[in-house]
């Protein structure tokens, strides 16, 4: 086929990320014989958004000025959705790269939303809040004619929180003119967020382990976890592994990790994250040990919950775990997802695993869109069905094709986003 515009215009979004999504993509469109003019669409974003802007720091006179990013990658299946990033590496590579991942995840669990995200190349630890809030105010401004209940719903990602969610809508709202909670999620209840946005992805994640299990054929009663980030993913993915009878026996943050055999009390280990903002000094009686040492450490399941590319070609093989439960986005490499493939090792894929917390967020777009909130229970109720289904769904796909689950979830994802892609046609 002639070579159309993106094999060029890829240079825009390149980056490590990106390049992995679109070497997965491609696999996959091959592998179902997707329509090609379809996969040439898929393979770019459909807007890419980058803004400069000032701040200024809490020293008055002192103003910076930082990048800020929105990608939406598809906009045929509803508004797109995902979250906003502050970090001090990102780019617009990367982002693209997390908005097409959204696309697959929101459609691998039937929400009505195109994958989006955004970020912020700031470090957040060196933010004071009210530098964070002049920070996001002004972002959401940069964007605030891309963003809306009915086009694109932020929420939390790496470095941004309830908080910031909630000047973000603040800011949209004051410039609408009125209040509008549905123009992004995970914000606090008092402003319309949902109960149990906060530990969804986490809880979501481990709702899946007993499956994952079943397929492993591993007695979770018992069984050794240890958990790679202690943040809104890691700590309630922890917490939801202790209280379904594991043993949480490592956990790490940015200051490192800490590893005991007999299991770590996670409530403790939340408190301790809560008062110091960091896992430095906590020992949970057990020893201090490294991030590295973390994700090759003796335990039946391993659940990344960080960041990006940390299971690598160089120590996949010496992981221990049967089961990685994947709660980051893209935290395995494609060298490293051979290597576990070849060694046997059960892999659940983030555009499943940590759907939970995006399903959540959808939760509460309808509850602000119709003014009306269902109980936690309900919540909770609703997250296991469509995680569950998910699964099942995926499952099914990876036994239909003999393979291994993060290509069934994307031949599942990209099969209903071409299906849709189909019948609404091409414009005009
Ligand atoms: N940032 C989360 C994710 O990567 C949540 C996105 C959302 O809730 O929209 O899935």
């Amino acid at each position: 086929m002639e070579q159309k515009f993106a094999g060029e215009g890829l240079r825009e979004w390149e980056s490590p990320l990106y390049l992995e999504a679109l070497h997965q993509f491609d696999r996959v469109a091959e592998l179902i014989g997707l329509d090609e003019n379809i996969a040439e669409r898929l393979r770019v974003p459909q807007r890419s958004i980058v803004v400069t802007f000032p701040y200024r720091k809490d020293d008055y006179s002192d103003v910076e000025s930082l990048f800020g990013y929105r990608v939406q990658h598809l906009l045929t299946m509803g508004p797109t959705k995902g979250g906003i990033r502050y970090a001090p590496d990102v780019n617009l590579g990367e982002v693209a790269a997390l908005a097409m991942l959204m696309t697959w995840k929101c459609a691998i669990v039937g929400l009505p939303f195109g994958g989006a995200k955004g970020g912020v190349r700031v470090d957040p630890l060196a933010l004071s809040r009210s530098e964070t809030q002049r920070v996001t105010r002004r972002y959401t401004a940069e964007i605030i004619n891309f963003i809306g209940p009915n086009k694109d719903i932020p929420a939390p990602d790496m470095g941004t929180d309830e908080q910031v969610m909630a000047w973000i809508m603040d800011t949209y709202s004051q410039q609408v003119g009125h209040s509008e909670p549905a123009v992004v999620t995970g914000k606090p209840p008092a402003l319309g967020g949902s109960v149990a946005r906060r530990e969804a992805t986490g809880r979501g994640l481990v709702s899946l382990l007993p499956m994952a299990a079943q397929q492993a054929g591993m007695d979770l009663d018992g069984a050794c976890v240890s958990v790679h980030g202690f943040g809104n993913v890691g700590r309630y993915a922890a917490l939801a592994a202790q209280q379904l009878g594991t043993r949480v026996v490592a956990i790490s943050d940015i200051s490192g990790g800490v590893h005991n055999g007999k299991g770590l009390d996670v409530e403790d280990a939340m408190a301790y994250v809560d008062k110091h903002r960091t896992l430095e000094g906590f020992t949970g009686g057990g020893d201090r040990i490294t991030n590295a040492e973390l994700l090759t450490i003796d335990c039946d399941v391993l659940m990344p919950c960080a960041t990006g590319g940390v299971v690598t070609g160089d120590n996949a093989g010496d992981i221990k775990a049967k089961i990685i439960m994947e709660g980051a986005n893209g935290p395995t490499t494609l060298a490293a997802d051979e290597i576990l493939n070849e060694r046997g090792v059960l892999v659940v894929p983030d555009i499943l695993a940590n759907a939970g917390g995006v399903t959540v967020s959808y939760f509460e777009w309808v509850q602000d869109l119709q003014n009306y909130f269902w109980s936690e229970s309900e919540i909770v109720g609703r997250l296991r069905e469509i995680m569950s289904r998910a699964f099942d769904e995926v499952l099914s796909v990876a036994t239909k094709h003999e393979t291994d689950l993060r290509t069934a979830a994307l031949i599942r994802g990209i099969r209903k986003v071409a299906d849709a892609k189909l019948a609404r046609g091409v414009f005009p």
